[in-house]
């Protein structure tokens, strides 16, 4: 790499995507994508969107985006940021602690991006086991922190808090910016939004690329405060004032308006996450419960990065994570019913 930026750069470790499938054959189960696809209304608001929708600049305000997040929330207008993904709104949330005099705490096994953004921000930062269990325990984030962030579900994990605890931890530290990465929590748990008007200090972030099955148009928005908020739209107006384009905004909106396409689907996933979970204990696994539209397992007696190799070899890719205390396990996304047959058709074969 080139000596003429910073050595800030040279320390940063770069995203590495998973395998992104050519062939139709593969079933991809490797990225927590929704197998189900966006609301039709969702495309025929794109589609109905006419020259202008790409000749003009878009809204850099996305208020008719912000506006159908906050009525489909309760909240208002001031309440809501929106990002081109959710990363990109935990990036400027990232921002926004830069030259804290007290570390960002998060759990040891958590969202991978956190130390990169903490790397690239020089935010001074702390681990914090996870139980036993794979569970987060608040009272481990009582002490002395400049602000707090855990995904609920956790990812990779899967497992879930209680809203209960999350109040608890907003009454403990009133004077820290707790930040909820919400990306799994319409998969099975209550989203800390409910807390919003009672503590000025929580962020709750959420993405629009899972449960929404939009992904591929990059949509994420946090709400919080609106003193919080105004943070985050200085810091994203230091950036780039149009982190959306105007098909994003008109697709994005369109999504919050067909709760039935959406209800149904998440609760597809949770079907197909319970009898996954069960055919995989089946078979040996020691399964996580698991509140999001993935499964994080372990098999007793197999090696967890020769079962993905294996699987990868029948067609199935999974996610095969190498850091410590969790490179025995899988992480499994949960697909339809079809694909996690096709999963555990390989498995059988494999095992
Ligand atoms: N938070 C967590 C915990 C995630 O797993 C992901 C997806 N990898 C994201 C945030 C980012 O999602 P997106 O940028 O697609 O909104």
């Amino acid at each position: 790499m080139s000596r003429f930026w910073s050595p800030i750069v040279h320390t940063l470790t770069p995203y590495v995507p998973g395998e992104q499938p050519k062939l139709q054959k593969l079933v991809k189960l490797n990225t927590n994508e929704n197998p189900y696809g966006p609301s039709p209304a969702v495309l025929a608001a794109m589609h109905e969107a006419n020259n202008d929708a790409l000749r003009l600049y878009p809204d850099p305000n996305a208020d008719q985006l912000k506006d159908a997040i906050a009525v489909y929330h309760g909240l208002r207008r001031e309440h809501v940021f929106v990002g081109n993904g959710s990363d990109e709104v935990l990036a400027h949330a990232f921002c926004a602690l830069l030259k804290h005099d007290k570390p960002l705490l998060f759990p040891d096994i958590s969202y991978s991006f956190y130390p990169v953004y903490c790397g690239l921000y020089q935010i001074d930062y702390r681990t914090v086991p996870l139980n036993d269990a794979f569970e987060i325990d608040v009272a481990d984030y009582e002490g002395d922190a400049g602000a707090i962030i855990f995904p609920n579900p956790n990812a990779p994990t899967g497992r879930l808090l209680p809203l209960a605890d999350i109040e608890r931890l907003l009454q403990r530290q009133p004077d820290v910016v707790v930040v909820i990465d919400e990306a799994y929590i319409d998969f099975g748990g209550d989203s800390a939004i409910a807390l919003i008007e009672r503590y000025p200090n929580l962020l709750v972030v959420q993405t629009l690329s899972k449960s929404r099955s939009l992904a591929g148009l990059r949509v994420g928005f946090a709400l919080g405060h609106p003193q919080l908020i105004e943070a985050l739209e200085r810091v994203k107006n230091s950036f780039n004032s149009y982190p959306l384009d105007r098909l994003a905004i008109v697709g994005a909106s369109a999504s919050f308006g067909d709760e039935a396409y959406f209800r149904a689907t998440c609760d597809k996933v949770i079907a197909s996450r319970e009898r996954l979970s069960t055919a995989l204990a089946s078979l040996g696994f020691d399964v996580l419960p698991s509140a999001a539209n993935f499964v994080f397992a372990r098999h007793p007696q197999h090696d967890a990065g020769q079962l993905a190799a294996g699987l990868r070899e029948h067609g199935v890719i999974v996610r095969h994570f190498k850091a410590a205390r969790i490179d025995q396990h899988l992480r499994i996304s949960i697909g339809t019913d079809a694909e996690c047959d096709a999963l555990l058709a390989a498995l059988h074969t494999v095992l």
